[in-house]
């Protein structure tokens, strides 16, 4: 069943567009029926569950973090994922910078935008990030590569407003990577979309979809 929704889902994607397999509240046994229909990426959101899944499951997963990250837990975390899409903070980003260097690694990122409407969601404004990029605080990073952009649109059943929450995450990422900082090498991944909305993400031009309960069911929190 998962190998099959797999499957038919990478048919259904663009070239061009990136699959994460969202296996957060998944057993280990899920994340193998996956691997075995070729996926490589997988999504976790907690680090206690990604650190038990690792030894469990082959070394060649790219796995992605894309929960909200807690500072204590970051030296733990080094060395372990292909990206972590969940930066909120300058003060998370100078510590995971910190923290690769102290493990010698260099660890790639995504900058987390807030567009929705949630207030709980974590994320930069699109000001905020504006501001950041602008001031060029990326450069003094050594250890830490900024890919791009993740975002969500808002939790709700309203299609134009997820369509406007894409395009306006579309356009920071589009105003950061041309206009603001557009000598940023490797700033190319625009992550959005998600299993209830991807297909609208992709319309506005992501290129990396993070899909959990389409492919491995309900979640049991
Ligand atoms: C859980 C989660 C997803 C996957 O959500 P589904 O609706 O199950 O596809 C994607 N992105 C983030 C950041 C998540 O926390």
């Amino acid at each position: 069943m998962i190998e099959e929704k797999i499957r038919e889902l990478r048919a259904e994607l663009p070239e061009g567009v990136e699959l994460v397999a969202v296996s957060k509240f998944h057993p280990a046994e899920a994340v193998l029926e996956g691997y075995r229909a070729g996926q490589r990426r997988f999504g976790e959101s907690r680090v206690q569950e990604l650190l038990a899944k690792i030894p469990q499951l082959p070394d060649d997963i790219q796995w992605h973090f894309i929960g909200h990250l807690q500072t204590n837990k970051v030296r733990s975390l080094m060395g372990k994922t292909a990206m972590i899409e969940s930066v909120d903070s300058d003060k998370l980003l100078r510590l995971i910078d910190r923290e690769s260097a102290r493990a010698g690694v260099m660890t790639r990122v995504l900058m987390q935008i807030h567009v929705a409407r949630e207030e709980t969601k974590f994320g930069f404004y699109p000001e905020e990030l504006f501001e950041w990029f602008a001031d060029r605080r990326f450069e003094s990073l050594t250890n830490t590569h900024i890919c791009g952009i993740m975002g969500m649109a808002s939790n709700i059943d309203d299609e134009e407003r997820v369509r406007r929450d894409f395009t306006d995450i579309r356009s920071a990422f589009d105003r950061i990577r041309l206009d603001i900082a557009p000598d940023l090498r490797g700033f190319d991944t625009l992550s959005m979309g998600m299993s209830g909305d991807w297909p609208l993400a992709v319309e506005c031009g992501s290129n990396l979809v993070r899909i959990g309960s389409a492919i491995f069911g309900p979640r049991n929190y």
